[in-house]
């Protein structure tokens, strides 16, 4: 079910408790202000989910209240991961779902990282 992006961050979310270190993930990269994991349910040949450390519901949230310090560390960490994976060359997608008409699901803000393949036209038709 989408999640309503306007609701208050909700600390048992499942990527809290991944953050937390009570679920496990299979992390590619950690550090202040980011990490990033492979999705349990991948879309493309690369699928990662890469997720600010902060507590904040959507990419609605992060902007209006994250600090420069988090938002700069947040998306060297996105681009970072991207060239570790060596996905620069051949081409990636970034996505970021907001709330229900984005069909947001986790309410913890999170930029899927797609690539490994050609990914077609950016929305089904
Ligand atoms: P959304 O629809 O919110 O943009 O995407 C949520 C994503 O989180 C989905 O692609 C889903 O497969 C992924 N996901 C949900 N639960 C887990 C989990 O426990 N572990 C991992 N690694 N990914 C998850």
């Amino acid at each position: 079910m989408p999640i309503d992006a306007t609701l208050p961050y909700d600390d048992a979310n499942i990527f809290a408790r991944i953050l937390r270190g009570e679920l496990p993930c299979t992390a590619v990269f950690r550090d202040q202000w980011a990490l990033a994991f492979h999705d349990i349910n991948p879309q493309a040949p690369t699928h990662i989910l890469v997720i600010p450390t902060g507590r904040y519901v959507s990419m609605d949230d992060f902007s209006a209240r994250a600090s420069d310090a988090e938002i700069s560390g947040f998306f060297r960490a996105v681009g970072h991961v991207a060239r570790t994976l060596g996905l620069v060359e051949p081409g990636y997608r970034l996505l970021a779902n907001v709330g229900q008409d984005g069909h947001q699901e986790v309410p913890h803000l999170h930029i899927h990282l797609f690539g490994g393949k050609p990914l077609g036209p950016m929305l089904a038709r």
